[in-house]
């Protein structure tokens, strides 16, 4: 059951204007019905296909307290920004329904106040990320700039065992179509560079030439490639992808 007034779809709520009901008159908004509606698209497997993904695994924990929204930073600012009405589509299966969001559903901050709010350890935030994901692999919704950063962010890894901020950010510039040259960033390089010693800064530039490796990181390398394609596999047959 959907408490809050908020989550009933306006065109759902109808009213006449002009209505008597044995002698009663309940026009305008004494008469507000809700449309009653039949769900037949369900997709039975959507809790699966969540849990499958990285942050899903306990969501279905939840047993719908919403602590989770009262506690989130974006539903303050935003009311339709709702972890607990999206958990509880994903655990009836209502895609079609969840799919109505789907353009905000990226916007969680990360800031995990859900996280410790919530007394069944759902992860709620892990839930909003493993969703926001399902999007994208489904289609529904195009990459992320987050996605892109964490696809910029491990393959550095991967290469050489090491992160190089300079190099990430040049990069998750280049594939977001973002000019390098940001007035935020420029001054955030001029302060640092006010503060840091002059070793420290030696060592950064060497390393941003030079891309030194970690020392017999090739087994690593290669661990960590395998674990990433085992994945990939385990969560394109969970969510039936070819
Ligand atoms: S992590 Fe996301 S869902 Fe959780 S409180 Fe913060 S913004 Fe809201
Ligand atoms: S706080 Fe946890 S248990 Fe409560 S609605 Fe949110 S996810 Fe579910």
């Amino acid at each position: 059951m959907i408490h809050e007034k908020s989550l009933i779809r306006p065109e759902n709520l109808k009213t006449h204007d002009k209505l008597v009901i044995d002698g009663v008159d309940v026009s305008g908004h004494w008469s507000t019905f809700i449309e009653p509606r039949v769900v037949t698209d369900y997709n039975e497997r959507l809790q699966e296909e969540i849990a499958a993904l990285p942050g899903g695994e306990h969501v279905h924990r939840c047993w719908q307290c919403g602590s989770c929204t009262n506690s989130c930073t974006v539903n303050a600012v935003n009311p339709d920004f709702n972890p607990r009405f999206w958990i509880y589509l994903i655990r009836m299966g209502m895609e079609s329904e969840l799919l109505r969001d789907k353009d905000i559903i990226w916007q969680c901050v990360s800031c995990n106040k859900c996280t410790y709010a919530c007394p069944r350890d759902v992860f709620p935030e892990g839930v909003m990320k493993a969703t926001a994901h399902w999007l994208e692999l489904k289609g529904h919704t195009p990459k992320s700039k987050s996605t892109i950063f964490d696809a910029e962010f491990t393959e550095q890894v991967l290469a050489t065992g090491k992160i190089e901020d300079g190099r990430v950010l040049r990069n998750f510039f280049a594939r977001t179509g973002q000019p390098l040259m940001q007035d935020w960033l420029v001054e955030m390089v001029k302060r640092v560079a006010r503060r840091l010693p002059v070793l420290q800064g030696l060592k950064m530039g060497l390393a941003a030439v030079f891309r030194p490796r970690t020392k017999g990181w090739s087994k690593a390398q290669a661990a960590i490639t395998e674990y990433l394609s085992e994945e990939e596999v385990k969560q394109k047959k969970a969510l039936n992808l070819e």
